[in-house]
């Protein structure tokens, strides 16, 4: 990549110094935030992260407190961030944590990798930030910046290009403070070598082969990405005068333990007759409230949304914006929707 990784490692890190954000969980090294400000940076946006990171560890200060919380607790807490299979994972790990390593964190990266939810990417930045480790985290941002700079022409999707890239940061890291050189990296690929790189702004512009031959929208290379698939919903707000009618899922699968609205992938016919027979509910009263969509990792729901006003007092009606209940966002920017109106 570089005969002089001293001096990229300087460029890289020098930068960082210089430009980095201050957020708050660049200010610990307790491996238990770190891990938890990983685990929701893992498929969500910083801005958005912020806040709930802050309340998260209000609320669980420590990996025993997590451990000994009431998962629904746990999922409330996470509500909006989405992906919750991160939030029960996280849970999980805390408990193997505490139940089995006697509370401690080993900087170890097999013993890192065995906790539920955390890769090796994951494992890679724990190490390295919270316990100095020379060992290259790689995630997505990291490949795209590697990509540019070694000109990858290999798919940055397959194992074998990410075990490459972390070949290659072997060396710069072993001339670097870990923790700086993690960050640094990160933060280059936030703020600079976006998808849409900032070139003109980057510290690294003389080491990157797709700036100097003018070839930067060529990578990273990404064959593999597979088209999400859309499924189609008929999905009713069901109210009376206690609340909104919701299902718990179960705790396994998609939305695991989270409250969802009733949903059916029928025709309009079809899916109030199965609402009818789930809940007993009257459906006479139903207006139409629109089609809302909400994009997963691997597919997109498309709700046709329906409102049916009901007397029915049965079980499972719930002020859905009280602290007891988590809802999945999909269903929860509907409701979000509702209250606004
Ligand atoms: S020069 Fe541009 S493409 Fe290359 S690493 Fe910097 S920002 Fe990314």
């Amino acid at each position: 990549m570089t005969s002089n990784p001293e001096k990229f490692v300087e460029r890289l890190c020098g930068w960082y110094e210089r430009n980095k954000r201050a957020l708050p969980f660049r200010e610990t090294r307790d491996p238990y935030a770190i891990l938890v400000a990983e685990t929701m940076l893992q498929q969500t946006r910083m801005e958005t992260a912020l806040g709930y990171y802050e309340r998260f560890l209000e609320a669980f200060p420590t990996v025993e407190s997590l451990a000994r919380a009431d998962t629904d607790k746990v999922l409330k807490l996470w509500e909006g961030l989405g992906y919750y299979r991160r939030a029960r994972n996280l849970q999980k790990a805390a408990r193997i944590i505490v139940s089995d390593r006697e509370g401690t964190f080993s900087a170890d990266l097999e013993s890192l990798r065995k906790l539920p939810g955390v890769g090796p990417y994951t494992a890679a930045a724990l190490a390295a930030i919270a316990f100095g480790k020379k060992t290259p985290a790689v995630d997505g941002n990291v490949m795209r910046i590697m990509a540019r700079i070694a000109g990858i022409f290999e798919d940055i999707d397959k194992t074998r290009t990410k075990n490459m890239v972390q070949d290659m940061l072997v060396t710069p890291m072993g001339h670097a403070d870990p923790r700086t050189f993690t960050e640094a990296l990160m933060e280059l690929g936030a703020l600079v070598c976006k998808k849409r790189p900032l070139c003109e702004r980057c510290p690294l512009g003389e080491y990157c082969f797709a700036y100097k031959q003018d070839r930067v929208a060529d990578f990273p290379v990404q064959r593999t990405k597979k088209a999400k698939t859309t499924e189609t919903y008929q999905t009713f707000v069901v109210k009376n005068q206690r609340g909104i009618l919701l299902e718990k899922r179960a705790d396994k699968g998609l939305l695991g333990g989270l409250h969802t609205l009733p949903q059916y992938a029928k025709n309009l016919d079809r899916a109030l007759a199965g609402l009818r027979a789930d809940h007993n509910v009257q459906t006479e009263d139903i207006r139409p409230l629109g089609t809302f969509t909400h994009v997963f990792t691997h597919k997109i729901w498309r709700m046709e949304v329906f409102l049916v006003d009901t007397d029915t007092s049965g079980k499972g009606f719930h002020d859905p914006f009280s602290s007891a209940v988590a809802i999945a966002r999909a269903h929860g920017k509907i409701l979000s929707s509702l209250k606004e109106k």
